[in-house]
């Protein structure tokens, strides 16, 4: 049992989390649905790629040195003996003095070294008058010029995007091993809560948090989905979270951490033993609960004010999702910027503020305030796209003063 009076540092408490999270147990998965995900395999390729010699142009296969004295003045006829398409099942053969019409991708025939383009000839289908001389080895693919048979394609830990997955379909790939996205699943706890679209009655509040953090964990790269509301009672949500162990890797709860008489996610689960309660030396966020449900799937217990609830996710969450997923860099990057206010904070606490970043016409950012620091003000929330953050032995930021900033970019996933 953590004790209650001291403060754990944002560093240590996301140490501890960090701790308690390895990346997912590989699976394979079909190419496409393997997309933003990363390998769990070194992919050689069996074949040459290319794998055979093939034109890079539409034009005539040729011997090189039959075109040597090939002037636009002057050219060399040479006969056309027949044609070679892409996709051309055998490779065809051609004599000295004698010319392919061929088509960008088609083998190259046997006795060929050279491609002359269409346009440097009278395109002839009987013979073809040549106007320059061809280099050998010109307009032609040589097999395994771009990855040679049983070299590595894809080393594992390899971010899987649109260009990667082409290079597995090219090597034959249609399935491969990668670390899947976690199953996180949102919880909002507090008998104050209604259904989102249910009317509220006095002192009633719709359900927020499950809509943000769910979007929020989705866009950290998780598969997640909401679990719904869960009243202040403690086998409500013993049930509800032993009902969906199975089908969850991370569980999140909004709610219900604080040291208020219904605080039933605390009291509950500080019962199991598993999951700690601390207060982290952060603003909003200070009430954190994070441990292990059946000694295997995490737990995030988050305190229920949106603001509080977002942020939390943020600095905890988000990293750990960006760790089961198998990534190195867990932190998203942060910016230096010029804030346009001044800021105060809580000396002792990292205090994250929301903010408003613009970019500056001289290249540089700079910030303004979006709303006060209230871990309710979620129209302010919703204005902001960033969260400045005011390290623990800063009490004043003044106006023009440089300050670190979180941008938090919409990913297109
Ligand atoms: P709690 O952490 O349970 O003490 O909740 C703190 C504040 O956040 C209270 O004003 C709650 O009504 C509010 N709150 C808690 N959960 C949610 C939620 N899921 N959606 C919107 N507001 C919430
Ligand atoms: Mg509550």
């Amino acid at each position: 049992m953590a004790d209650e009076d001291a403060l754990r540092s944002v560093d240590e408490q996301l140490d501890v989390v960090l701790g308690g999270i390895g990346a997912m147990d590989p699976i394979e998965l079909p190419l496409l649905d393997a997309q933003g995900l990363l390998l769990a395999e070194d992919v050689a390729s069996e074949l040459p790629l290319p794998a055979f010699d093939n034109s890079a142009m539409d034009g005539y296969a040729v011997r090189a040195v039959d075109t040597r004295s090939a002037r636009p003045d002057a050219p060399v006829t040479l006969p056309v003996v027949g044609d070679v398409a892409a996709g051309a099942r055998s490779r065809s053969g051609m004599g000295p003095g004698l010319a392919m019409r061929i088509m960008t991708g088609a083998p190259m025939p046997a006795g060929a070294d050279a491609v002359v383009p269409l346009e440097d000839t009278d395109r002839g289908l009987a013979r073809v008058a040549i106007r320059r001389p061809a280099r050998s080895g010109e307009c032609v693919r040589r097999a395994g010029e771009d990855l040679r048979a049983g070299t590595l394609a894809l080393r594992s830990g390899a971010a899987l995007g649109p260009q990667q997955l082409g290079l597995l379909a090219s090597v034959g790939r249609d399935r491969v091993l990668v670390r899947p996205r976690p199953r996180v699943l949102v919880i909002s706890t507090g008998s104050e809560l209604v259904e989102v679209g249910q009317r509220p009655v006095f002192g009633q509040v719709p359900d927020a948090n499950s809509f943000m953090l769910t979007a929020a964990a989705k866009d950290a790269g998780a598969d997640a989905r909401r679990a719904g509301i869960v009243g202040d009672d403690h086998s409500e949500l013993l049930d509800l979270l032993e009902s969906q162990l199975l089908r969850a890797d991370v569980l999140v709860t909004t709610g219900g951490v604080s040291m208020g008489a219904f605080d039933v996610v605390k009291q509950a689960l500080s019962e199991l033993g598993t999951v700690e309660f601390v207060r982290v030396a952060m603003q909003p966020g200070k009430p954190q609960g994070f441990g292990h449900l059946s000694g295997k799937v995490p737990i995030f217990c988050l305190p229920g004010n949106p603001v509080s609830s977002l942020v939390s996710f943020e600095v905890f969450v988000r990293p750990a999702i960006r760790k089961l997923l198998g990534k190195r860099n867990l932190q998203r990057a942060r910016v230096r910027a010029v804030a346009l206010q001044p800021i105060d904070s809580i000396p002792g606490l990292r205090q994250y503020r929301r903010g408003v970043l613009h970019r500056e016409s001289s290249g540089g950012y700079s910030v303004s305030l979006a709303g006060g620091p209230g871990s309710h003000l979620v129209a302010s929330l919703a204005a902001s796209n960033c969260l400045i953050v005011i390290d623990e032995d800063v009490t004043e930021v003044p106006p023009g003063a440089p300050v670190t900033v979180i941008p938090l970019l919409l990913s297109n996933r």
